[in-house]
């Protein structure tokens, strides 16, 4: 079987097409990013008219990059939820015209779980594992028992990490420098952080150490970051778009603190599925997805406590971490092998802007 798997949920076009052993024929995928971050952020109706433009050419680019016609496809896994209302629109509409024109069913995707899945496309994961979703619109974490049954232990509060990268490094103006010009915020923040000499020379407090639970929080570190900037601005006179000289201290201690909460909260997410046995001793496994994933200094802080808690740490490579098509079309084949979701009442199918990820665990811990 061949899955087409099509992604607009937020600023990215993607398309892939893969067989049922996870073997990608091809795959296409347009970034809006450069657009985006010229408007200092995203406009659903920009987002929207960019997925308009491109959706019919990126599906017809795959298929023939793969030297394939619809003829060839199984099914059409597309995301409905959460995202963008706008931006999903899109790729339903065209997910359903193709679905009626050729006959082909539909395979309903959920966003965060394709996230999740998508790490078992490459690597021998058996369920139940810990999954750490760490992305632009969210923070999160599961136990993923089944393809789409997933156990919510902790989500954020308020904003995501990648969400406040991203503002940080507005507010900071990083943009500015050209090395920093064309890549993401998160991906700015990691780099300018190597480059720090001193990263202990802010004092950013740990969110939620009081909370015994696994929920995040990232507003406030956002709002202490923003703090010192400015103070440092006022204390340089720093105008217009000069930078505060401390930016690479900054950035690092943004990491550190971001890095060491997470740590903080998965580790909490370890000590409770121990307690209640929801993974067993001889299947501790940790994915970490999304975005932030990227990230090398969260990525080896995340292994460390692996290391320490006996768990098999799990990150699928950069280009699969953040949105693509191929964990649309992955999530697909993961459905499609199980027969569930496959659907042809497509008037049944609509989108969902929040959608949570499976049923929630309040977790007590010590
Ligand atoms: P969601 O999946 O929650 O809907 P999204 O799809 O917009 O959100 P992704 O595409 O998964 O998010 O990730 C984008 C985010 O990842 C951006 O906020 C970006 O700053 C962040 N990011 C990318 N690379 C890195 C990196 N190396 N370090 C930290 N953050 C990064
Ligand atoms: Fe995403």
């Amino acid at each position: 079987a061949l899955i087409l798997g099509i992604e607009t949920s937020c600023d990215d076009t993607g398309c892939a097409i893969i067989n049922n052993h996870g073997k990608i024929l091809s795959e296409t995928l347009y970034s809006q990013n450069l657009v985006h971050l010229r408007n200092g952020g995203i406009i659903p109706d920009v987002a929207q008219d960019l997925h308009r433009a491109c959706i019919e050419s990126i599906v017809a680019e795959t298929l023939s990059k793969g030297c394939l016609t619809m003829d060839n496809i199984s099914a059409i896994a597309v995301t409905l939820e959460p995202g963008l209302p706008l931006s999903l629109a899109v790729g339903m509409k065209y997910a359903k015209h193709l679905s009626r024109r050729y006959s082909k069913p539909m395979i309903p995707i959920h966003h965060m779980e394709a996230h999740a899945l998508i790490a078992r496309m490459q690597h021998d994961i058996k369920f139940p594992f810990l999954v750490l979703l760490i992305s632009g619109g969210h923070c999160l974490l599961a136990v993923v028992q089944d393809v789409n049954k997933f156990k919510l232990l902790g989500e954020s509060m308020d904003c995501a990490p990648g969400e406040i990268f991203d503002k940080i490094a507005r507010e900071m103006k990083l943009r500015n420098l050209p090395e920093y010009s064309k890549i993401s915020g998160g991906e700015a923040i990691e780099l300018a952080a190597s480059k720090a000499n001193n990263p202990h020379m802010f004092q950013l407090s740990l969110p939620l150490t009081d909370y015994k639970d696994c929920n995040f929080s990232f507003n406030g570190l956002k709002t202490s970051v923003f703090y010192h900037i400015h103070r440092k601005e006022k204390e340089h006179n720093i105008v217009a778009h000069n930078l505060i000289p401390e930016i690479n201290d900054l950035c690092a201690a943004t990491l550190m603190t971001t890095t060491r909460h997470l740590i903080h909260r998965t580790q909490r997410a370890m000590e409770f599925c121990y307690l209640k046995n929801l993974i067993p001793e001889n299947n501790k496994q940790l994915v970490i997805s999304g975005g932030v994933a990227c990230n090398n200094y969260i990525f080896n802080n995340l292994t460390a406590l692996c290391n320490e808690f006996k768990y098999r740490i799990f990150r699928p490579p950069p280009r699969l971490c953040t949105d693509n098509g191929v964990m649309i079309a992955w999530n697909g084949v993961e459905k499609w092998r199980k027969k569930i979701d496959i659907v042809t009442k497509l008037d049944s199918l609509d989108i969902k802007s929040v959608s949570p990820l499976g049923e929630s665990l309040i977790p007590e811990v010590k």
